[in-house]
């Protein structure tokens, strides 16, 4: 799946799990407020399924379509990340609220996390959640990584709404750090309460082999959240996920 970075200067047509450019339009003046999207970039199998907005000028693809130019700072080379996004659209899919589930959302803030951290040079897997893998089988797939990442989003009683970060009730110090640089992105980014950094017995964290840092995020209520803004908050969340990865990571 293609996708779009937008920046201060120029929306870009991102290739397909790649963090370089294939198609660009820069922006100028009042198209800052109103930018069209060229219609040729949604033809053929590979359009655009999600936008980041960044503002880091992303490398041009080379003409081959191999590997990108350099660019100027890739702080997270050569780091790995593994994210788990929670539930699967086959099985349980978690969260349901307003025709939207926990499955499918969590599944795009995966992907925006992927391509902001790509950008910054990680190397970045998803967790097919459409295998079902047990939670052990999940939480295995960290083995080697430098941080693992499960994301959810909560559900309670439509009313209740927060943000919070969980590590296993016997998280190491590694674990509290890497929730609490999460937990305070998430706090920058969403007007929402903090609920905090907590242990509790998590199947999936428990299976990550040591020493490789593991979280579960649960970045907001779904079932609290106006449908309207949903795309709003996985967007925002995704964002500081991956700040708060970067940070920890750097
Ligand atoms: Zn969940």
């Amino acid at each position: 799946m293609a996708w779009l970075r937008l920046t201060k200067t120029a929306l870009y047509l991102m290739k397909s799990g790649d963090a370089c450019y294939v198609d660009k339009v820069n922006l100028t003046g009042e198209k800052r407020n109103q930018v069209r999207i060229p219609t040729k970039w949604f033809t053929g199998n590979d359009a655009p399924g999600a936008m980041v907005i960044e503002d880091i000028e992303p490398p041009a693809c080379s003409i081959s379509g191999g590997s990108p130019s350099t660019p100027t700072t890739r702080p997270l080379t050569g780091k790995k990340v593994v994210l788990d996004p929670g539930h699967g659209e086959d099985g349980d899919k978690g969260a349901i609220s307003g025709g939207r589930t926990e499955a499918g959302e969590t599944l795009k803030q995966a992907r925006l996390i992927q391509g902001i951290l790509q950008a910054r040079g990680a190397s970045v897997t998803i967790v097919e959640n459409t295998r079902n893998l047990s939670l052990d089988q999940i939480g295995a797939l960290g083995a080697g990584a430098d941080c693992f990442v499960s994301v959810h989003l909560n559900s309670f009683n439509q009313t209740v709404q927060g943000h919070e970060v969980l590590i296993d009730r016997n998280g190491t110090d590694a674990d509290l750090r890497f929730a609490t640089a999460i937990s305070q992105e998430l706090d920058r980014s969403l007007d929402i309460p903090n609920r905090g950094v907590k242990r509790q017995g998590l199947a999936v964290l428990r299976a990550v082999p040591l020493p490789v840092p593991a979280v579960l995020v649960e970045s907001f209520f779904l079932d609290a959240t106006p449908t309207n803004q949903v795309d709003e908050w996985i967007q925002k969340s995704a964002q500081a996920i991956a700040r708060g990865i970067e940070q920890f990571l750097t």
